[in-house]
């Protein structure tokens, strides 16, 4: 080691230091937010506001922006100090903290309701003695005896859907809900020794856990599923038992508490399964009306007809949002229905309890079930935003002014209707993952012309991403001009795509090139591209329209704007109404670009049907050098966004060499794309 090199050691304590003093800053900031809940406790000010979160969030992401550290790190990072903070001011108002709680449960110790009770105690300050027990009713019924003084259920599932026999209870019982949890469900199949897949011959879990691995328990060729009262009680009972052949399925923490050997870990046919929690009492609870809060109810319609429309309306024409509306049979009385709903509001809120009373007189019958913090909503979308500058005119307003003066005579194509602008006033907005495409917005989607192998495009990822972009693509079944030429890395290259995606939280979209790759591939990706070469394959067209994914359909190679918009209605007719266009230019006689990119396309698009429309200024010119200028151009002439190619090794590339952008290019592209008026707009939420 020469003498001016520190040492590593050095360097290391130097870190942990620095460590330290960020969570030292933690601990400051939650103090402040103390002070301020003290302050809330007194006044009438909301804990959750999000033109607040939205001023913190610029502030620092403007900070990171002049130290040059990547804006979207810490976004992230601030959203979840944000978050802790209106739970911390929350915990406040509800006087919550340094009591006991006697939890009832269902299941054995390790079941995700045990985790989710002890989340939800946690979260209150509250201590708690948890007690399982053999099923639902059983755990009830010790909360009606006062042998416990909350029961934490489970009453839906992202993946199975909702729990009828929790739905029952309630209905049953003098119950009332005071809270809810939401936990992430992680699935593995676990063993008591290290046996092969194929020699399992029986796996044991709580029917909604092999509901939730129903495909994955499919492809095991000799094992028959077998439900067990609990999912951690599976796996006591394999651990006692001994046997090899028999497996079970549950959390990978009640594999460990009960030492079972993991042969498989995330086997949840979703990777996204989320379970969520009531917290049930015997009495109700009064929350404070500046925490958000959903309420839940029971509902018998009128007999007539309508009945149902009229109680929703009074809902929504009191400004109340609502998340949930289950119905169930109405015992005893063949087919009528009750519904459960859930809604944002508080009954301790006038306007809530106003919109009750209303309810009241619409509905047959009704049984409110509480008031209570919300856990479990929807995240909110945001159009798509560019880091930088605001913009200060919309090319899309200057479109409608210049329009106005000359508006066009009424045109109705003969070969669509349902795209057609006389179809809807209002523009199509796309949502993909939590952003919107259309509308206000303008979305960026960038990554490499192909997924060439795992290193390349989690570089792409990470770095579109902290350039600001907000959909990752990457081809991975390719269209080539040549049979000899690289033809993508199939279904191990989506999956290469999705990891990536989901590592940097950006969506993806790639391109579906048959018929039969549509179905698996909508499970996968976010957006399923249509690429120019298809844009007539009707077939393709119609299998797509029977998905509920969006479609990315490019325009074809030598396709007019009418045949473009005519292709999108094969689309939209078949069901599917999440049709994004994207011009990438036309075959004409001029050989100087590859393509020629027809900007005019976005203003005409824009004007005849209510479609988003984004340009793709890669294959709109086939050489990098042209890229830059014509993404400005696009989003000056209003488009709703971009698709670019950006590579790590731009002239090495496997496909599109020529136009693929460098990092550095695409960084240069971005930072100038701010500045250029647009339909630029900041995050709608700061959540
Ligand atoms: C692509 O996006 O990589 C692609 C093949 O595009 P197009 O269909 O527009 O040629
Ligand atoms: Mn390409």
């Amino acid at each position: 080691m020469s003498e001016d090199q520190p040492d590593i050691g050095d360097l290391r304590q130097g870190l942990d230091e620095v460590d330290a003093g960020i969570v030292r800053l933690i601990a400051q900031r939650r103090e402040l937010i103390a002070a301020i809940a003290e302050v809330k406790q007194h006044g009438t000010a909301v804990i959750q506001d999000p033109e607040r979160e939205r001023k913190v969030l610029d502030g620092v992401m403007a900070v990171a922006t002049e130290l040059g550290v990547s804006a979207s790190l810490v976004r992230s990072i601030f959203r979840e100090l944000i978050s802790d903070s209106v739970a911390q001011q929350a915990r406040h108002l509800n006087g919550d903290g340094g009591g006991r709680a006697r939890v009832a449960f269902q299941g054995a110790a390790h079941a995700y309701s045990h985790a989710a009770a002890q989340k939800y105690l946690s979260g209150r300050g509250l201590h708690g003695e948890l007690t399982g027990f053999r099923t639902f009713r059983d755990a009830v019924s010790a909360l009606l005896a006062g042998d416990a003084d909350l029961a934490v259920l489970p009453i839906e599932n992202t993946t199975a859907g909702s729990i009828n026999e929790v739905y029952a209870l309630l209905r049953e019982h003098q119950l009332y809900i005071v809270g809810e949890e939401t936990w992430k469900v992680d699935h593995c199949l676990a063993a008591a020794q290290d046996v092969p897949l194929s020699s399992l011959t029986r796996i044991l879990s709580h029917p909604q856990g092999l509901e939730q691995c129903a495909q994955f328990l499919q492809s095991l060729p000799n094992a028959v599923p077998t439900t067990y009262f609990d999912t951690a009680g599976a796996m006591q009972a394999v651990a006692a038992a001994g046997d090899a052949s028999v497996g079970a399925i549950a959390s990978p923490e009640a594999a460990a508490a009960y030492g079972l050997v993991v042969l498989r870990h995330d086997i949840s046919d979703s990777a996204d399964n989320y379970t969520r929690f009531v917290v049930l009492s015997t009495t109700p609870a009064a929350a404070d009306v500046r925490i958000p809060c959903k309420t839940s109810l029971i509902l018998a319609t009128r007999h007539e007809e309508g009945a149902l429309l009229r109680c929703l309306e009074v809902l929504s024409g009191s400004g109340h949002s609502m998340t949930k509306l289950e119905s169930r049979p109405r015992p005893g009385r063949p087919w009528e229905y009750l519904f459960f709903l859930d809604f944002e509001g508080n009954a301790a809120d006038p306007r809530t309890s106003a919109a009750l009373d209303e309810l009241r007189s619409a509905a047959l019958y009704i049984k409110v079930l509480g008031s209570y913090p919300a856990k479990a909503l929807r995240p909110e979308a945001r159009p798509g935003d560019l880091p930088g500058p605001q913009a200060d005119a919309s090319p899309a307003e200057t479109l409608e002014a210049v329009a106005a003066d000359e508006a066009p005579a009424v045109r109705r194509s003969r070969q669509y209707k349902l795209v057609d602008r006389a179809a809807r006033s209002a523009d199509t907005i796309v949502r993909v993952g939590d952003v919107l495409v259309g509308g206000d917005g303008f979305v960026v989607m960038a990554g490499p012309c192909s997924v060439e192998g795992q290193d390349q495009i989690t570089a792409c990822a990470r770095f579109v991403r902290d350039q600001g972009a907000h959909v990752l693509r990457g081809g991975v079944f390719k269209p080539r001009t040549s049979p000899y030429a690289f033809q993508g890395l199939g279904w191990d290259g989506l999956d290469l795509l999705v990891a990536a995606g989901r590592e940097t939280g950006l969506p993806v979209v790639t391109e579906v090139m048959a018929v039969d790759q549509v179905q698996r591939m909508a499970q996968a990706a976010d957006i399923l591209q249509v690429g120019a070469r298809n844009m007539q394959n009707f077939d393709l067209l119609r299998e797509l329209g029977k998905v509920d994914r969006p479609v990315l359909l490019k325009r074809g190679l030598s396709s007019t704007i009418e045949e473009w918009l005519a292709a999108a209605e094969y689309v939209v007719a078949q069901g599917n109404q999440q049709v994004i266009l994207c011009e990438r230019g036309i075959r004409t006689f001029e050989s100087a670009t590859r393509n020629t990119l027809d900007l005019s396309a976005v203003a005409v698009v824009r004007e005849r049907s209510h479609l988003p429309v984004i340009v793709d200024p890669s294959h709109g010119t086939g050489q990098r050098r042209y890229v830059a200028p014509m993404a400005w151009a696009a989003r000056a002439a209003g488009a709703h966004g971009l698709l670019i190619e950006v590579h790590p090794d731009p002239d090495r590339a496997l496909s599109d060499a020529d136009q693929s952008l460098s990092f550095d290019q695409f960084g240069a592209l971005m930072r100038r794309l701010a500045a250029i008026p647009g339909p630029a707009r900041e995050p709608a939420r700061a959540g």
